[in-house]
């Protein structure tokens, strides 16, 4: 537990979740290729070699990456939850900003972690009860207000999953240089329920459309977006009002277009996630090796997803990345891209 803490104030934080192999996939004749070793390895098999040959001379195409924290399918949703964004609640009750992303290809389980299913809630809704719990445990001599919006990110532009019909939506910097949606749906609600209905309902407006690849392959990035602001009851300083922002983000698959073998409108888009995916990959990137000097050499300009997030990474905000694979080895390529993606991140 106190190793788990120690990692939890690291400024970055990179895990790895592995879900549980599909009825599926076992029809299709697939194996598990993907196997969590200890708390912070993973191992991930070439299918094409022979797996009964267990003296195999040549196992240079097994390979091996460490993260933070690996799960599998043995690990809960709570669990999950806990390990890596739990602990942004505080700071971000404290006017600390902070962003967890859920990264992988299609399939792989990001929407399952972030916005999970009624029985099974994700970090979605975990973490706004968890904000309510706190403010509410809070001294009263601040007052706290919590709204959240739902937006997503597709071909670089943002629409709003709450209000759809709104169109299209811009960033625009308010005078203090942070970022703002002008005219997106905020909403304030309390109740987890009402929250949940939704997010659910948001997420059935993402544009989704068939690929050849995958039929319900997610081209947007969608991004919960929650902020809490607070000020003190003293009458003197009524004003002064502190703001912690706290983005959630399912990105959008991020199997490469190349591989969806796809044709003028679905190129362009594909070619656009590449572009968000990597903008946020090299943010991220130079984020990690910076340090004390952060920020200064990270374009943020690169794309839509990066300059919503400009605020939220680096600085004092702090990042969680989880990365999410199939087990299965109808996958491999994918998640070997995945890993490579997610291991350089750190
Ligand atoms: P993605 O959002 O990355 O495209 P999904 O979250 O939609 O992937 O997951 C694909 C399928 O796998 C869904 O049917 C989902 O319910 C299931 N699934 C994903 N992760 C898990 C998990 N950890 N446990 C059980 N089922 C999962
Ligand atoms: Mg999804």
């Amino acid at each position: 537990l106190a190793m788990k803490e120690l990692r939890a104030e690291q400024q970055l934080t990179v895990a790895l979740r592995i879900r549980p192999i599909s009825e599926a996939e076992l029809e299709e004749g697939a194996s598990i290729i993907a196997h969590r070793m200890g708390e912070q390895m993973v191992v991930l098999l070439d299918p094409s070699e022979d797996p009964d040959d267990i003296l195999r001379a040549n196992r240079s195409r097994e390979k091996t990456f460490m993260f933070d924290m690996v799960f599998d399918h043995n690990v809960t949703q709570e669990e999950v939850y806990v390990s890596t964004t739990k602990n942004l609640v505080e700071g971000v009750i404290s006017g600390y900003n902070a962003t967890v992303f859920a990264y992988g290809p299609t399939g792989a389980g990001k929407t399952y972690t972030m916005l999970g299913k009624d029985s099974e809630p994700g970090i979605y809704i975990r973490t706004l009860n968890d904000l309510f719990r706190a403010i509410e445990a809070t001294s009263d001599d601040m007052d706290y207000s919590v709204s959240m919006s739902y937006l997503e990110i597709y071909n670089e532009v943002i629409r709003d999953l709450l209000n759809p019909s709104s169109g299209f939506l811009e960033l625009r910097e308010d005078s203090r240089g942070s970022i703002q949606i002008p005219g997106i749906t905020e909403v304030s609600t309390t109740n987890a329920q009402e929250i949940m209905q939704l997010l659910t309902k948001g997420n059935k407006q993402r544009t989704q459309e068939p690929t050849a690849a995958n039929q319900t392959s997610s081209r947007s990035h969608a991004v919960l977006q929650v902020t809490v602001k607070q000020k003190s009851r003293a009458k003197d300083i009524n004003e002064e009002v502190r703001v912690g922002r706290l983005f959630m983000v399912d990105l959008a698959g991020s199997e490469r277009a190349a591989q969806t073998q796809n044709r003028g409108k679905r190129m362009k888009e594909g070619a656009h996630i590449n572009r968000s995916l990597l903008a946020l990959g090299n943010c991220i990137n130079a984020l990690s090796e910076k340090g004390g000097s952060r920020g200064q050499y990270v374009n943020f300009r690169d794309s839509k997803l990066t300059r919503l997030l400009k605020d939220s990474l680096g600085g004092n905000s702090r990042t969680v990345m989880i990365a999410h694979i199939s087990p299965a080895s109808t996958y491999f390529e994918e998640s070997r891209t995945t890993l490579i993606y997610a291991y350089r991140a750190k």
